[in-house]
């Protein structure tokens, strides 16, 4: 197979280990930059990322516009991901979700940081985007460029954002990588809560978190992937992930 078909499958991949880790539900989704056409980003249509298969798979140009939809229904909040993709031109890949727990860090004044190593890939601490600073009242959706470019912001040059009473961004540059950090800001934010509630926290140190960042190569990340796969009843793949 092409890289493109074994990347399509790998997206597929994702947005079934995210539904089986519990980082997405019916809703949140995960993309990829087209691997030949950087100006483009995959996305499935909108359905409930466990039950997405290659046939689901669309093209979009940065700005969010179809590029043969075939009568698919789009994702609203494609926006996120073209915005960032946009904005970035190193990042490979974008995952957006309504991750439970870390939802309380994006409301209250409490920093999400990183307190454990496999976390450490999260970023040294959370930004929280707040759409109703700019825009006011909404139903919370990043429906438009001007949002998606906003929240890429606040993002700046951080692998994870915090969206206040709705969810996070992760990017990353490789699809599985954005997968990896979805799972442990996940992980991270559930422990961070419980640790809160036993007293002061030590989170780790900037030197720390820069260490354990430079030392996540491919083939951590690939046997996480492999075990998530397993997990989630899918091939590992074979497409090779620097
Ligand atoms: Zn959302």
């Amino acid at each position: 197979m092409a890289d493109l078909d074994l990347l399509l499958e790998e997206l597929v991949t994702a947005n079934r280990i995210l539904a089986h880790e519990g980082v997405v539900d019916g809703f949140g989704h995960v993309t990829v930059r087209h691997p030949q056409r950087p100006d483009r980003f995959v996305m499935s249509r909108a359905r409930a990322p466990e039950c997405i298969e290659v046939e689901d798979l669309m093209e979009f140009t940065l700005d969010g516009t179809p590029v043969d939809p075939k009568g698919r229904k789009p994702y609203l909040e494609r926006f996120i991901h073209g915005a960032i993709y946009e904005a970035r031109p190193e990042i490979m890949s974008v995952v957006h979700n309504h991750s439970p727990s870390t939802i309380p860090f994006g409301i209250t004044a409490k920093k999400l940081r990183p307190l454990m190593h496999m976390c450490a890939t999260i970023g040294h601490e959370l930004p929280v985007w707040d759409i109703n600073d700019k825009f006011g009242d909404t139903d919370l959706l990043v429906t438009n460029m001007a949002m998606g470019r906003d929240l890429a912001k606040t993002l700046g040059n951080r692998p994870t954002a915090l969206m206040r009473g709705h969810g996070c961004v992760v990017a990353a540059d490789t699809l599985r990588k954005a997968v990896w950090i979805s799972i442990y800001l996940e992980l991270n934010a559930n422990l961070q809560m419980k640790a809160m509630a036993m007293g002061d926290v030590k989170f780790l140190s900037r030197g720390e978190v820069d260490a354990v960042m430079a030392r996540t190569s491919g083939f951590t990340v690939d046997r996480g992937w492999e075990y998530w796969c397993r997990r989630a009843g899918r091939s590992a793949g074979t497409l090779e992930i620097n």
